[in-house]
């Protein structure tokens, strides 16, 4: 039999309707992947018994006829999810052996459609990078890496990296200022994060609460339409849900993109950008143009605040967010003499550099005297962000840019490690989209020169998830981009 590994999560269902391989074959296939793949150490738990017990009980739903939207699909699950019974930890020391008693809203949608879990995937430590060496498993090796070990993008990179080399049908992300984008882009996938409200947020270990979401990370277009109109949907449990319809996000694809104006923003070509993706960039637009586009300009005057905008929000919400892992509450406990001892001891302990510096930086742009000038005014310039999205999408219907403005880079890159700000100019592309909650989208646009994958951002308007699916599939179907 050939490689069931190399279907798409679509082809995978067709074959299983049509009966042309059994789930539990599918899963067995997929099981293999995962093992002869440890070294990229995408999975930090693998739970093949539970995902053969699913697969039991979807090849007799097959038999019967009563199967679902996923049934017998084998999933990897960023580790930011919580799964009842099955260790979370966040990536971080602090909850390495913390078992949730719940299921995540998105989980469990998942797992109501009929799909199975593989295992728990790496990312950085509760979500914070860009390049998964923050986890406290270590960092995921990029599948296209070659001689040297690169980085699988952060902070979903067990997810893309465990896609790209078809350790599961598809994974999910979360995304708080690119985590789904720029993994998937590092390891030529495809990911979406949707519109803030779109997925719940019940469940999902909290970074910034304000930007969060969860999003599928999938071989193709296709298969990223068919898992988030799964995962999404109103959530009582998570007060910021949208309380919207969810269409079935499959049903555009194919329609084309006549008519639709793209937009082009002149704020994300600086000077300095990388030739390649400069004209990975063209040429998407030129595809998009010849086949019925329109191709306009537009202005994101609030691009250059983006960053230092997201790198106050963010930790600001994640400092509070972190308060609770005190070693009482949630939190592995190192004892002290005194309550206090007991709270730095614990922290110390438990949370790595990088999950240290963001709660220094968040406590101090909260702190009174600082408030004003940093986290208020950081509100303020975020507001002027989205209105400039606003004012653009009066003009176009998407925008396309570059995710991100470098391709994967060597795991331990001195510039990366020096400083982290090296780091946190690689969000570029991707934080004012979090900022502003709108959706967008990921895909493979083409190889460098070092035959690494870039990506393509497509951003669209609020809860207009279809029309990017529409473009995407344009683009993906045009590009002809090879996986590995
Ligand atoms: N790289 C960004 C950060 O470090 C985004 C992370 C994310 O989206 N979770 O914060």
């Amino acid at each position: 039999m050939t490689d069931l590994t190399n279907l798409t999560l679509t082809e995978a269902l067709d074959g299983l309707s049509q009966k042309k391989f059994s789930a539990v074959e599918l899963t067995k296939a997929y099981i293999a992947k995962m093992e002869a793949n440890r070294k990229l150490n995408a999975y930090v738990l693998e739970t093949p018994e539970k995902a053969l017990e699913i697969a039991q009980t979807a090849d007799k739903n097959y038999q019967n006829g009563t199967n679902r939207a996923l049934e017998g699909i084998p999933l990897g699950i960023k580790d930011l999810f919580c799964t009842k019974g099955i260790r979370t930890t966040a990536c971080s020391r602090i909850i390495d052996n913390f078992v949730p008693p719940y299921e995540s809203t998105v989980t469990q949608k998942l797992l109501d459609a009929g799909a199975s879990f593989l295992g728990k995937l790496n990312l950085d430590e509760f979500a914070m990078g860009g390049s998964n060496e923050t986890s406290h498993f270590g960092a995921v090796i990029n599948p296209w890496s070659k001689q040297t070990p690169l980085v699988a993008g952060g902070s979903s990179g067990g997810s893309a990296a465990a896609v790209a080399a078809k350790m599961c049908a598809a994974a999910t992300g979360t995304d708080t200022g690119g985590s789904i984008r720029q993994p998937a882009a590092f390891c030529g996938i495809t990911g979406i994060k949707p519109t803030y409200g779109r997925c719940s947020r019940y469940g999902i270990v909290a970074f910034a609460s304000s930007l969060d979401q969860a999003g599928p990370m999938g071989k193709n277009v296709r298969d990223c339409a068919k898992l988030l109109t799964v995962m999404s949907g109103f959530d009582k449990k998570d007060s910021t849900s949208a309380n919207r319809a969810v269409p079935d996000f499959e049903k555009v694809l194919g329609l084309g993109v006549k008519g639709l104006k793209i937009g082009i923003p002149a704020e994300y070509r600086p000077d300095g950008l990388n030739q390649e993706i400069s004209k990975a960039w063209d040429n998407a637009a030129q595809i998009l143009k010849e086949n019925g586009a329109e191709i306009v300009p537009i202005s994101l005057p609030h691009t250059k605040y983006a960053l230092p905008v997201y790198y106050i929000i963010a930790p600001a919400e994640a400092s509070s967010n972190l308060a609770r892992y005190d070693g009482v509450r949630y939190g592995e406990r190192v004892e002290g003499e005194h309550l206090n001892d007991l709270y730095v001891n614990t922290r110390t302990a438990g949370f790595g550099k990088e999950v240290k510096r963001r709660i220094m930086i968040g406590t101090y742009v909260l702190s009174a005297g600082y408030y004003d000038a940093y986290y208020l005014k950081a509100q303020k310039v975020r507001r002027l962000i989205k209105q400039d999205f606003e004012e653009s999408f009066k003009k176009c219907d998407l925008i396309l840019t570059p995710t991100s403005p470098v391709e994967a880079f060597p795991i331990g890159d001195k510039t990366m490690q020096e400083n982290p700000i090296n780091m946190y100019l690689n969000d570029v592309f991707t934080v004012s989209v979090n900022l502003a909650g709108l959706p967008a989208l990921s895909l493979p646009a083409g190889l460098s020169a070092n035959e690494l994958p870039l990506g393509m951002q497509l951003i669209g308007r609020a809860f207009d998830e279809e029309t990017i699916f529409k473009a995407a599939q344009t683009l993906e179907e045009n590009i002809g981009f090879k996986g590995i």
